[in-house]
């Protein structure tokens, strides 16, 4: 098993090199960020010498691959129609912005169907990913995993399949588990993360894996709140994260902590003791 690739969820606000530099700070070898305001709005323009310095900066360290995070504004399968409009011209420009920083992967929320049943839902979702994705493109897009609060569409690994399923082009499109989700949306990973993972395997191809978010849950299994807790402070508790972390199949994956904190200390500090599983599996 390689060094474990993780990281945290960062501000753009003092730019990307800044960005990059944080990440270095605190010993991430990946992390995530906004690809606009996360509340939508216009995306800044790249700044060159920025974006230059940024490249630079992930390249020296061996940081990467980053799992850039769209806007939970977004939703393909809005009621509205120009909501929709909206996520898939945002959808669309954020991509083009990340062909900058080629290779990279992009996640985002599927959507919530506002009762219009998940089919059309779906249905919807595949319509705008078939409209957003440019064949040939360097960012692999990834569909998270859902906690299943409200009307959310991915709350389940096969809503999930039935998405990859509805697009032309699915050799772009991935999956992004995000560990408080999927406990929220009943699958115990708690006591049977193999097991799960089996599922995932047999249901979506765990080789759409590509990433994974690292929380904990303020609530229990199939509670469909998505509440983030601390590793080690919620319902899955620290065990659950050292199986994470030295998990053969997950291994090489980026995984991101997107955990309540107040500054980058307490992120440094889960990157080193999710790090201190990881090594004394490898050792
Ligand atoms: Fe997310
Ligand atoms: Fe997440
Ligand atoms: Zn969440």
């Amino acid at each position: 098993m390689g060094e474990l690739i993780i990281g945290c969820h960062l501000s753009t606000s003092n730019g990307y090199a800044a960005m990059a530099a944080d990440a270095v700070s605190i010993n991430a070898t990946t992390f995530a960020f906004f690809t606009r305001n996360p509340r939508g709005g216009n995306a800044r323009e790249l700044d060159e010498k920025d974006l230059a310095s940024f490249l630079d900066t992930l390249e020296e360290h061996g940081i990467g691959p980053l799992v850039a995070h769209a806007p939970y504004t977004y939703n393909l399968c809005s009621a509205k129609p120009e909501t929709v409009e909206f996520a898939r011209r945002a959808m669309r420009e954020d991509l083009e912005r990340m062909e900058r920083m080629p290779g990279h992967l992009y996640n985002f929320h599927p959507g919530a169907h506002v009762k219009q049943g998940a089919d059309e839902g779906i249905r919807l979702i595949c319509e705008g990913l078939n409209e957003v994705l440019e064949p040939g493109q360097a960012t692999t897009v990834l569909l998270e995993t859902m906690a299943g609060k409200g009307t959310e569409v991915g709350r389940s690994f096969e809503e999930l399949a039935r998405i990859i399923d509805g697009v032309a082009h699915d050799e772009l499109l991935g999956v992004c588990l995000d560990t408080c989700h999927v406990a929220d949306a009943g699958y115990d990973i708690v006591h049977d993360l193999d097991g799960v993972l089996d599922e995932f395997d047999r249901v979506i191809g765990l080789d759409r894996l590509r990433a994974l978010h690292l929380n904990d849950s303020k609530n229990p299994l199939g509670s469909h709140k998505d509440r983030h807790e601390k590793i080690g402070a919620g319902a899955l508790g620290l065990e659950t994260f050292r199986a994470v972390v030295t998990n053969p199949r997950l291994s090489g994956l980026p995984m991101v902590l997107e955990t309540p904190q107040t500054g980058l200390d307490g992120w440094a500090t889960e990157i080193a003791l999710l790090r201190s599983f990881s090594d004394a599996h490898r050792s």
